[in-house]
């Protein structure tokens, strides 16, 4: 098998946004926009495919979703249906063979599929298919899914969807599109987020309700956990529940960190949650200090909740560029930090001789916070205090989120004390696990990387250690 590190780093690190609309004569426009307002869940590639009743019309690059769809690819997207997808992935998986919606033509005929998730099963899968004789042309774990609709015995594309993904283990939202029929699915845990909304007669599909407002779609519902809904060639619903019921497990670290504040997660406005870590957080956490200062944007809503219950000042200590490419030419003369200093930049008006309460979502390797604090300190403060609107993240991901591996994580080796002292600041406060569950409102989710406890298993765990040695 080629490219072993790839296969293991996409598979752990796949981020990204879904968005379908059905019937609706601007649908490549529309999903356009839609995608547009994903784009926070990924920023690596983009793609649209849509189906004109008769033919798929594909087209995905790299790149940003402004800078991929020009008015003149969206002219050719024909028809009134469409699927897109953002993905977010980090180095290794960087490659145009990899992005989403895939285009694949088998018996049943042309599909294009979207994945947001990650298969825990996906190499066991993937053996087995390659023993039989498949052909990979990407090293994504959606490829797999493919194969198995390829293989499946069934009669129609609901029940060729649902025969693969039964045998699907992990999280998945997903989107499928045939030139007669959309389906959409969630997994029976409900992992990843997925709902429905509407525009005048038809339907939107979006990973997040952010996405219907800026293409004038209503909010209907969330999909429910192991839903299946399909849209015939006349445009009618079917729902189906084709796999065994689970526990609710959808993701806490959407509400942290992941989703954009103005969506509602299960009825939850995401904004309001934030603002409430914050608050529990201050109560759990208190100091003496002089302000209090988000690390913008993501925790800016926390910082707000913590600023209003304690009544201390909510200041903007640090003054985001939004203007930040990718690559950047450092001056000769060496500015310290100059990575962070470039998108945030601590303002001495509002710092200097200040004692400072920062606030953030999460601390991940500590290597940003390090750099933010020492900034922070140079810009006069007197005292610097970090606060976090999350438990440690002791555990790595493997159900969609693009975290480092546990040894990386600066929380599973090191004590909130011992982090302090890392990263420089005189105190650091975690929200705890209730606290954050009682400001999401919301029971059952999966707290794998907070608390080490995987509601599915990885099946794949030995195989990618052994494919690991192989590939040194
Ligand atoms: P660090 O100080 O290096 O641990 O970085 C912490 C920052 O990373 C916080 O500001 C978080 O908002 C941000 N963060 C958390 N999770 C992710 C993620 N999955 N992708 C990108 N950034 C993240």
């Amino acid at each position: 098998m080629s490219n072993v590190t790839d296969l293991t780093s996409d598979r752990f690190h796949d981020e990204c946004g879904l968005f379908a609309i059905i019937d609706n004569a601007e649908a490549a426009n529309l999903a356009y926009l839609g995608l547009h307002g994903l784009q926070h869940r990924g920023q690596e590639s983009a793609g649209l495919v849509t189906s004109d009743g008769q033919t798929l019309h594909a087209y995905r690059r790299l790149g940003l979703v402004s800078d991929v769809f020009t008015p003149d690819v969206l002219q050719k997207l024909l028809g009134p249906r469409a699927i897109g997808h953002v993905r977010y992935s980090t180095a290794g998986g960087t490659h145009l063979s990899n992005t989403q919606p895939f285009v694949v033509h088998f018996r049943h005929g042309s599909m294009a599929v979207a994945h947001n998730g990650n298969l825990t099963n996906a190499l066991i899968l993937r053996e087995e298919m390659e023993r039989l004789g498949a052909i990979f042309q990407s090293t994504t774990d959606t490829e797999v899914l493919v194969h198995l609709m390829a293989r499946s015995g069934g009669l129609d594309s609901v029940e060729t969807i649902s025969q693969a993904l039964y045998r699907a283990r992990g999280s998945y939202s997903i989107l499928f599109l045939t030139p007669k029929m959309v389906v959409a699915a969630r997994d029976p845990h409900g992992i990843r987020p997925l709902c429905l909304g509407r525009i005048g007669d038809a339907w939107v599909i979006s990973s997040e309700s952010v996405a219907f407002d800026l293409v004038g779609a209503t909010f209907e519902q969330d999909i429910a956990p192991g839903e299946l809904i399909a849209f015939d060639s006349e445009g009618k619903m079917q729902r189906h529940r084709p796999f065994p019921q689970k526990p609710n497990r959808s993701c806490l670290f959407e509400y942290v960190y992941f989703a954009r504040p103005d969506t509602q997660l299960d009825g939850r406005s995401v904004y309001h949650a934030r603002k409430e870590m914050g608050a529990i957080l201050s109560q759990e956490h208190p100091v003496e200090a002089d302000i209090v200062i988000p690390i913008p944007d993501s925790g800016t809503p926390a910082a707000l909740g913590y600023a209003q219950k304690t009544a201390l000042p909510f200041e903007m200590g640090l003054i985001r560029s939004h203007y930040v490419g990718r690559t950047f030419i450092e001056p000769k003369q060496s500015i310290r930090n100059f990575g962070v200093m470039l998108k945030l930049n601590p303002s001495r008006a509002v710092l200097d001789g200040k004692r400072v309460i920062v606030v953030d979502d999460s601390l991940v390797r500590g290597t940003t916070s390090k750099k933010i604090v020492e900034n922070i300190r140079r810009a006069g403060a007197k005292e610097v205090h970090i606060r976090i609107s999350s438990p440690p993240i002791r555990h790595a991901c493997r159900y969609g989120i693009d975290t480092p591996t546990d040894e990386e994580l600066i929380a599973h080796s090191k004590t909130p004390e011992e982090t302090a002292a890392y990263i420089g600041a005189d105190s650091l406060g975690y929200l705890s696990l209730k606290g954050l569950e009682r400001a999401v409102r919301s029971k059952g989710n999966c707290t794998a990387c907070f608390s080490g406890d995987y509601p599915i298993d990885f099946h794949d765990e030995g195989r990618i250690l052994q494919l690991n040695l192989e590939g040194l």
